[in-house]
């Protein structure tokens, strides 16, 4: 099992290297993708993680599957994003709420934009883009802060602890 890396650690704060040219299509590439699937699948409230949070310094984050999953559908693949890099911004913001599988427990209001346009590849290189509003936008933001070394915690307003009974329910669902 992948362990999460936690805050604290210093490899959450350095800018992740982009993946080589030579890395897309490879088992080590696949393995990495692999682990972080696993870490992320091992944590109930999940939507999404980045590579350095399983300790690996590469900028690649993957979003599960659960995000685009119709309900009553068979969860769909979780989605790959390497290299990826934000090409359009909404102007208008909204407050979200946000919290970090890297910092456990806590929550707390992060400024985001509406809307965000990625470019990213897929694991064999191939380049695409995504369009991403509300949930999707906010992930596209946190998750490539992770890569450039930034928590949510840094840009936080009324950061709180999550209630005992959703952290409860968090770690009971994990066990079965
Ligand atoms: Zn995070």
């Amino acid at each position: 099992m992948t362990d999460i890396v936690q805050k604290g650690d210093s490899i959450l704060r350095e800018k992740a290297p982009e993946v080589q040219a030579e890395e897309f299509a490879t088992p080590k590439l696949h393995k990495i993708i692999t682990d972080m699937s696993e870490a992320m699948a091992s944590q109930h409230d999940a939507v999404a993680i980045a590579a350095p949070q399983i300790g690996v310094s590469k900028r690649i984050f993957l979003i599960s599957g659960i995000v685009f999953t119709e309900e009553g559908e068979p969860k769909a693949d979780d989605l790959v994003f390497i290299n990826p890099v934000i090409k359009k911004l909404s102007k208008q913001k909204e407050s979200m709420d946000e919290g970090c599988l890297s910092v456990r427990w806590k929550y707390g209001n992060v400024v985001r934009h509406e809307k965000a346009t990625v470019t990213a590849y897929d694991e064999t290189g191939k380049q695409f883009t995504y369009n991403g509003s509300g949930l999707l936008a906010q992930i596209f933001q946190h998750e490539i802060d992770h890569l450039d070394g930034i928590l949510f915690t840094d840009k936080a307003e009324n950061i709180r602890d999550m209630p005992d009974e959703e952290i409860e329910k968090i770690k009971n669902a994990g066990k079965q």
